[in-house]
């Protein structure tokens, strides 16, 4: 799949070596993601994309953006880096959508890609370097499928024309990621679509891996017989062809850590032999009203409402970098008025006559973006740098450019 445009990066400056630290949710700790200084290879990042049945909200930006910024990070470095995502194009909530509104599945799915698509052009996010639906990734998905086939990691709970399943019981190192006993395992595979009191299992906690055809949903030629994939194993399957494994981060927002990246990480190890990610980032939920923003829920901020309403796209991602990825947050209007003040201040800036030197600036927001990605300290040491320069009496030769590189290269937001 075609992805979007990805904005011009400025020219890299010179920095200080160094390394992006962030909080692994395995380790529960903040550590060095990524290649160290001097070694000599790309940095690779698997993030989990889009259903496409409703527009991308807030909550969804927020953790696009989250590793948008891990993404220009390690490019600030000079490391190489090799970025995937997938969409899930053929899942229970679309068909559900697609029948609910008489649309066909397909036709809604592109059209929500699009205008995904659209708004992570206008948040300008740099686009991922391989952007596979899961309907074009099926040949791939069944390769992985093969393996546990062929190795007996995977049962059928009936006659032949019954579900497949992925039998986990017993694997070392489940649940390293999550941090959860059985107990709550299984309430969350509960909450998340699981279905641990399937009869015909051999654990309440074997994941789907094949669903076979039923009447009226599509479905696809494969070993396992003709049917779609599950959402666990497309995932591990999407990152492994084409990342490899032992990937540096797999990343999306904390609702995947259970079950989502838990089975990910357990099932690309079933069919490679190898550990599937060194690390495990996770962005944090936005609220709204007092309730996790979801689709499911319907209460939703988008960010084609904003654009709608004539939101400058940069005051958007400002008032969302304006947060920690860690935190969860309850978003409000005002965050984008503040924003949008933020964002006059530095265009102000950048334009006017007089400025202060940006070295001891950039130098901070760069430590801050490497400690943790401190972004939102990040702003105000540029608020700083921009109500200085604005009451200075000489100009600081080249330090209005450099700021306005270093916002654009390494926060995104243009303001030139
Ligand atoms: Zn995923």
């Amino acid at each position: 799949m075609q992805s979007w445009k990805s904005p011009a990066l400025p020219g890299r400056q010179d920095t200080a070596p160094g390394e992006l630290r962030l909080y692994d949710t395995a380790v529960q700790a903040v550590v060095p993601v990524g290649p160290s200084p001097g070694e000599n290879r790309p940095a690779t990042m698997y993030v989990c994309g889009i259903t496409p049945y409703d527009a991308t909200h807030l909550g969804h930006a927020f953790t696009y953006l989250t590793f948008d910024l891990v993404n220009r990070v390690w490019r600030d470095l000079g490391v190489d880096v090799r970025y995937s995502q997938n969409v899930t194009d053929i899942d229970d909530p679309l068909l559900e959508r697609a029948g609910l509104t008489g649309v066909d599945w397909r036709d809604l799915a592109a059209n929500q890609i699009a205008l995904f698509a659209s708004d992570m052009e206008a948040l300008r996010v740099l686009a991922p370097d391989s952007f596979l639906t899961v309907t074009e990734s099926l040949p791939l998905i069944e390769d992985a499928m093969s393996v546990l086939h062929s190795t007996h990691q995977i049962y059928q709970i009936g006659d032949d024309t019954a579900d497949w399943y992925f039998s986990f019981d017993g694997r070392p190192g489940f649940g390293r990621e999550s941090h959860l006993d059985g107990d709550q395992m299984r309430a969350s595979f509960a909450d998340h679509g699981g279905d641990p009191d399937r009869p015909g299992k051999r654990h309440p906690l074997d994941a789907l891996v094949w669903r076979q055809a039923r009447d009226n949903e599509p479905w696809w030629e494969s070993v396992l017989g003709p049917g779609r994939p599950g959402w666990h194993l497309e995932c591990a399957a999407i990152a492994c062809s084409t990342l490899g494994t032992g990937i540096d981060l797999q990343g999306g927002g904390s609702d995947l850590i259970f079950p989502h990246h838990e089975m990910c990480a357990i099932q690309g190890q079933a069919f490679t032999g190898l550990p599937f990610a060194r690390a495990f980032v996770h962005s944090s939920m936005v609220w709204l009203d007092g309730e996790k923003m979801s689709k499911s829920k319907g209460n939703l901020v988008t960010v084609s409402d904003l654009l709608g309403q004539r939101a400058d796209p940069m005051a958007i991602r400002l008032a969302l970098l304006g947060h920690h990825y860690r935190a969860d947050w309850q978003w409000h209007p005002e965050f984008l008025a503040q924003a949008t003040r933020r964002l006059d201040l530095w265009r102000e800036a950048v334009h006017a006559v007089t400025s202060v030197d940006a070295g001891p600036a950039i130098a901070a927001v760069r430590d801050l973006l490497r400690d943790d990605l401190r972004a939102d300290r990040a702003l105000e040491v540029i608020d700083a740098w921009a109500v200085a320069s604005l009451a200075a009496e000489e100009d600081h030769p080249g330090a209005r450019q450099q700021m306005a590189d270093l916002a654009d290269g390494l926060l995104g937001v243009g303001i030139a």
